[in-house]
């Protein structure tokens, strides 16, 4: 038996979210007393790297650029890897591509599947792993009784350890069928930090009366070397763009981090924030419901507090 963890390389690069899968991979399997290995399909400049963070092994398989949209070809891929290694635990990243797999994998290989965790497994009675529910107000312990098994994994879920040494990767070529997917175009979302694996978040909402307004959110994110963010009607009315948006229909996001800047904290938005390690909010309205999940909230006109607090971080930093 043994733990198989695919690790997304998009544009042949990993992301924090990959090491962070590689880590639980490792750490789940050192409890197992079993080996992690890793999976990388397509380009990957750095694969071996990946023993750093603690899998014995990192087998690449090469294959056309496009086929990381293409689930059904790459859960194939994954599965029959799974079954060559004798792996019993399937490890992914909760990205939207993994949200496509894990499914899919699971099936194949008749597993049991426990998507969106938050922690390692406890293996000490079977296999139990919790998952946040209900919005993030409550935590669900969901517990794998089939003896394949496939997990997917928050990101910020867990630290990284790249204490190991880098391997020198097995390359693998696998031929597959023609795809029946077409890519006909693709668009990279730009920015300085990709959301989904940001620490530091500052996001805004209806409160900043229109996108004009929107530098003084940028230069605070700046200054703190943070994503930036925003609630769902603000990227509805095109001030921001759709990759902006979290909440329950946007993206779901734990940082160490957030700073809701003119947010109400409608429950749709929390769904997707309150899982964040420390919340930070400024509004006007000391009724805003966003306060009752606030660690801090300053009560204040955003256009002023705002600036001011980008010029003490620049102070502090000596920026
Ligand atoms: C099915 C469904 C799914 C949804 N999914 C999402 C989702 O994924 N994400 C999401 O965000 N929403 C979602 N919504 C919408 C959600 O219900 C709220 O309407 C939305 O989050 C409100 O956005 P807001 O807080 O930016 O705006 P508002 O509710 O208008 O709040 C603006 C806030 O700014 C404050 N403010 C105004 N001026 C200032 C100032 N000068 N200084 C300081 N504070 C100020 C106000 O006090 C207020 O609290 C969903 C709704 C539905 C029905």
């Amino acid at each position: 038996m043994s733990v198989l963890v695919y690790v997304e390389s998009p544009d042949g690069h990993f992301k924090k979210t990959g090491f962070e899968v590689a880590s639980y991979a490792s750490k789940l399997a050192a409890t197992m007393n079993t080996d992690a290995i890793a999976l990388v399909i397509g380009k990957a400049d750095q694969a071996g790297d990946l023993g750093k963070y603690g899998v014995s092994q990192v087998i690449h398989v090469n294959s056309n650029d496009n086929i990381g949209f293409d689930s059904q070809a790459l859960s194939r891929i994954i599965a029959d890897t799974a079954k060559e290694v004798n792996a019993n635990v399937v490890i992914l990243t909760h990205s939207s591509s993994g949200k496509a797999l894990a499914g899919r994998i699971a099936v194949r290989m008749d597993a049991g599947l426990a998507s969106g965790v938050n922690a390692l497994p406890d293996v000490s009675d079977g296999f139990k792993v919790t998952r946040s529910v209900y919005s993030g107000k409550a935590v669900a312990t969901v517990s794998i009784n089939t003896p394949n098994k496939v997990v997917s994994v928050m990101g910020n879920s867990i630290s990284v350890d790249a204490s190991g040494s880098a391997v020198t990767p097995d390359n693998k070529s696998v031929s597959l069928p023609a795809t029946k997917l077409q890519v006909i175009e693709k668009k990279v979302v730009s920015g300085s930090v990709p959301l989904p694996e940001a620490e530091l978040v500052v996001s805004a909402g209806r409160g900043m009366k229109g996108p004009e307004n929107w530098g003084i959110i940028e230069d605070l994110a700046a200054a703190l070397g943070a994503a930036t963010a925003c609630s769902r009607p603000v990227s509805d009315a095109d001030w921001r763009p759709h990759s902006e948006h979290v909440g329950q229909t946007g993206i779901a996001i734990r940082p160490n981090l957030y700073i809701a800047i003119g947010i109400s904290g409608a429950i749709q938005h929390l769904a997707g924030v309150n899982n964040s390690k420390t919340i930070v909010v400024i509004n006007k309205d000391p009724e805003a419901p966003f306060f009752k999940a606030a660690d801090y909230g300053v009560v204040g006109d955003l256009f002023e507090v705002v600036p001011r607090l980008t010029e003490a971080v620049k102070k502090f930093k000596n920026q």
